[in-house]
């Protein structure tokens, strides 16, 4: 990794990287590289990094902790934002609400809520990830989304103008938030509290379905691959399809969970997105239903469609 040798970069909040090798940076462990990544230290550093991408004509994305991401190609011609450790706190407010930096692991916010019998977050136990992240998929499980736990979501928009929004007044729907090109900054948990035992009595029903999930330590994934289409699953559908096992190169439709891919040691961007046209295609053909992709997927076919 080379820090780029640039005068208007060499600044204190934002460091920006060239020619990054990214399995690192997501949990699915693909070895893509980007042509650029930039780690701001600040919400200055965020906008000089997409100045940076602007000057040089390339597009930008935002990065968190990579686990609902595809690296679809082996270099991506783009800047990368991945928010520096100053995103990732936890402050309590006025009104009893928790601030949260959007560059805050989720785990460690589930924790600390669990830890305090904050109520509601404890549904969200075992999604990787930060904050941000959650956010712009609208993260969920065992019923409950991520939207329903914030009042403020503040977002800072690519000219540089701070935008504080009420958790209501967002355009939420499953998996999704749409956010257009803003960036999140920090988010504002309600208050409230529950009895210990009702959130043990989460915690047990999350954990038991987690564990039949693949363990990201041993099977790195990126979480579903796709939606579940209105009132069906698909990871019911892509095990209708005997899919389960199906492997492309390196990467392999789990026995576990036919909604996870997983990487079985050596997978590559092209035998990913190989492994998710060949599920698109066979349940369409199948069942006349396209699944549609819960992950975001970067590379040449898909890159328009980003942030
Ligand atoms: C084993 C495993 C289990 C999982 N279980 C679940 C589950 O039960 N439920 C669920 O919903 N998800 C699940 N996921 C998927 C994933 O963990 C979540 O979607 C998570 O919230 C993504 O957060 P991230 O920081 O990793 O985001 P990334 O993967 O880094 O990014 C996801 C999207 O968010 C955008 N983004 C990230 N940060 C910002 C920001 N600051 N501002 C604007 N946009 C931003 C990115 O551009 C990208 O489009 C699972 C994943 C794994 C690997």
């Amino acid at each position: 990794m080379k820090n780029m040798n640039n005068g208007k970069l060499n600044r204190p909040d934002v460091e920006i990287f060239e020619n990054v090798e990214l399995r690192a940076y997501n949990s699915m462990r693909l070895p893509a590289r980007a042509s650029f990544l930039a780690l701001p230290h600040s919400p200055e550093g965020i906008l000089k990094a997409i100045e940076f991408a602007r000057s040089i004509d390339r597009p930008w994305f935002m990065l968190g902790g990579g686990s609902n991401v595809i690296f679809g190609e082996q270099c991506i011609d783009a800047v990368f934002i991945k928010p520096g450790k100053e995103f990732d706190y936890i402050r309590g407010t006025s009104d009893n609400s928790l601030r949260v930096g959007a560059g805050t692991p989720l785990p460690k916010l589930v924790d600390y809520c669990i830890s305090r019998n904050i109520r509601g977050l404890a549904s969200l136990w075992g999604i990787p990830g930060t904050l941000g992240g959650a956010i712009a998929g609208n993260a969920g499980a065992d019923g409950s989304s991520i939207c329903e736990f914030l009042t403020q979501v503040t977002l800072l928009d690519p000219d540089g103008f701070v935008h504080h929004i009420s958790g209501t007044q967002l355009n939420w729907s499953y998996r999704s938030c749409e956010l257009g090109d803003s960036i999140i900054l920090e988010a504002h948990i309600k208050p409230g509290f529950s009895h210990p035992g009702e959130i043990q009595q989460v915690l047990k029903r999350v954990k038991t379905i987690r564990a039949k999930h693949p363990n990201l330590a041993t099977e790195p994934s990126a979480g579903c691959i796709f939606k579940n289409p209105a009132g069906n699953s698909a990871g019911r559908l892509i095990d209708m399809a005997e899919l389960k096992g199906t492997q492309v190169g390196g990467v392999m439709v789990s026995n576990k969970h036919a909604n996870f891919i997983i990487n079985t040691g050596n997978a590559t961007p092209s035998d990913a997105v190989e492994l998710i046209h060949l599920i698109q295609s066979r349940v369409n053909c199948l069942f006349g239903i396209l699944l549609e992709p819960e992950v975001r997927i970067f590379g040449a076919d898909f890159i328009k469609q980003g942030v």
